[in-house]
């Protein structure tokens, strides 16, 4: 009897939630290049170091849908980005236009027609691929002074990023961006003492980093001062539900580097990601608990990045052997220049056992991680060549950044001792997770596509279309 009831009091919200919106703030959460795996793979880290669970897998709905864009199975960010935000398949490169050139309506137009807040947030540029299809439309992603033009003139509330990102060649610096939106009535916060003394009263906010970054540090490189995403999640919400809390509204808020991770081929960095954006989910959490009723959290991606594997070619894994990876490729490219490369070219060649005593001391490795003979091998003929006449030209370019061949295959070797299996440096057409809880999140355990999203909300919340 309790449980038809329990049915039958299901059936009746689901019902409601149908016929009539019952959303009032709408939390949308994306991890750029955050696969299952990069999910799963950090619940797995967290056990080994003593932390919980990432806290959107244990939402009541756990979905995963496809990513496919208008003309490729394997999608990029402005893609998937523009489908999550508009519900319309694009060609991968473009920002909101369809491939007839029509500009496709995303959900910040939407929710703001109908009279709500709107924020976008993102650990990595203001402007960069995810934040810029909730908002401009372009031809082309890296059009970065078009996109923030189209950003400044836009009616979104609340916009947060490292920086307004520039083209080269331009003249224009991010500086030039900051006046722009000065001039267009926003006002212009810059770290975290500023962001947090931030003005709710103001037309329009823009929060940025206080450093010359065109990204927020990588949580595991992270210092005292740095801006963090959270900061950013703070600011929104309080910004957002002081001016719109009587009507409601819609805030988007990107995790952008646990792809960077993934593009760097880094799996202690990447799973930090993952718990970093998870600190501004708990934000949303904490919103959620005082407003139950009318709170929508949805947790997804726009894509996998690396097609990282969980097993490494054996029957086990050893996710423990990640704990002592305190510091990015990037960041152990920069010691390891710092302590072998001082004026850019070796002062003398360092022993092997010299290099494996940084590698020790950085990263574990032929310490608590045993390294085998036959990756040993490997990786001291990069080591030979390193030192030899490659010197320091032997590096390992991904997407967005560029490391020391020796750095980038020791952090690979670490990540295969501990498991965790890199395919390549770009995204995989694999699924994507879809996390949901709060007002409604029952309507979207029949979501198998991430087009299928942004209409959802938009009828759940009341948007004008
Ligand atoms: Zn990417």
């Amino acid at each position: 009897m309790k449980r038809i009831c329990q049915l039958l009091f299901l059936s009746l919200l689901v019902a409601g939630c149908a016929s009539k919106p019952q959303v009032k703030y709408v939390f949308y959460f994306i991890g750029d290049g955050m696969g299952v795996n990069e999910v799963i793979g950090t619940n797995l880290y967290n056990e080994a170091n003593g932390l919980g669970n990432v806290n959107f897998t244990g939402f009541p709905v756990v979905n995963f849908i496809t990513t496919v864009s208008a003309n490729s199975l394997v999608t990029d960010s402005s893609a998937a980005g523009t489908a999550l935000a508009t519900g319309t398949k694009i060609d991968n490169g473009v920002v909101g236009v369809d491939p007839d050139g029509n500009w496709t309506p995303n959900l910040t137009e939407w929710a703001h027609a109908a009279g709500f807040g709107t924020g976008v947030a993102t650990s990595v540029g203001v402007n960069h691929a995810t934040p810029a299809s909730f908002v401009a439309h372009t031809a082309s992603r890296n059009g970065y002074e078009e996109i923030s033009l189209q950003m400044i003139d836009s009616p979104v509330d609340f916009m947060a990023g490292a920086t307004f990102l520039t083209n080269r060649g331009s003249g224009h610096d991010a500086a030039y961006f900051e006046h722009k939106a000065d001039s267009a009535g926003i006002a212009v916060y810059k770290g975290p003492e500023a962001i947090r003394g931030l003005d709710v009263t103001k037309p329009r906010v823009v929060c940025l980093s206080a450093k010359a970054e065109d990204s927020l540090p990588y949580a595991i490189d992270r210092k005292g001062d740095d801006t963090r995403l959270a900061d950013f999640t703070d600011a929104g919400i309080r910004y957002l539900e002081s001016r719109f809390g009587k009507k409601g509204f819609f805030f988007m808020i990107e995790g952008g580097k646990v792809d960077y991770a993934g593009h760097g081929n880094d799996a202690a960095t990447c799973f930090q990601e993952v718990n970093d954006m998870a600190e501004s989910v708990d934000l949303a959490l904490a919103f959620l608990k005082r407003h139950p009723k009318e709170t929508l959290i949805l947790i997804t991606a726009d894509h996998e990045t690396g097609g990282l594997m969980l097993g490494s070619g054996r029957y086990e894994m050893h996710p423990d052997r990640l704990a002592r990876q305190h510091a990015s490729v990037d960041a152990v490219t920069d010691l390891f220049r710092d302590a072998f490369f001082p004026e850019g070219k070796p002062v003398k060649t360092p022993s092997w056992d010299a290099v494996k005593a940084f590698f020790n001391e950085q990263l574990g490795m032929w310490g608590d991680v045993e390294v085998s003979e036959r990756v040993e091998k490997d990786l001291k003929d990069v080591y030979t060549r390193t030192f030899g006449k490659e010197g320091s030209s032997l590096v390992d370019a991904n997407l967005y950044s560029v490391n020391y061949q020796l750095v980038a295959d020791v952090i690979r070797a670490l990540d295969r001792a501990a498991g965790y299996q890199w395919s390549f440096g770009s995204h995989s057409g694999s699924p994507v997770g879809l996390y949901v809880t709060g007002a409604c999140a029952e309507e979207f355990s029949s979501v198998r596509d991430n087009a299928e999203i942004a209409p959802l909300i938009a009828k759940l919340a009341g948007y004008a279309k």
